[in-house]
């Protein structure tokens, strides 16, 4: 059983992730080790946000190309979209007043 990456450390009841959550577990995402109701949860935020979808996406050609060449060779405009997506998510941490 794999443990539930969005539980609230509190209360242990799952949580909606946030953005730089969802960054955090794409990986796992995509390997398929998340659990059931990580991956509802993830989804669920994937739907509501456009940022993180564009992060997915980005994530999900990084993955394919991972696996047939060398992992230097990432796209020309990855770092740039990367940092686009990272600032944006400090930024509204940042206004939101909370992690
Ligand atoms: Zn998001």
């Amino acid at each position: 059983m794999v443990m539930s990456k969005f539980e609230c450390p509190e209360s242990g009841d799952p949580l909606m992730p946030s953005c730089h959550l969802v960054a955090d577990t794409l990986s796992d995402y995509l390997e398929e080790q998340l659990s059931d109701a990580d991956r509802m949860l993830l989804e669920e935020h994937l739907r509501a946000c456009g940022l993180c979808m564009v992060y997915l996406d980005q994530f999900r050609a990084v993955y394919r190309v991972a696996g047939q060449v060398d992992c230097s060779e990432l796209p020309d405009d990855f770092e740039e979209v990367m940092g686009a997506v990272i600032r944006r998510w400090q930024a509204d941490r940042q206004a939101d007043g909370k992690e």
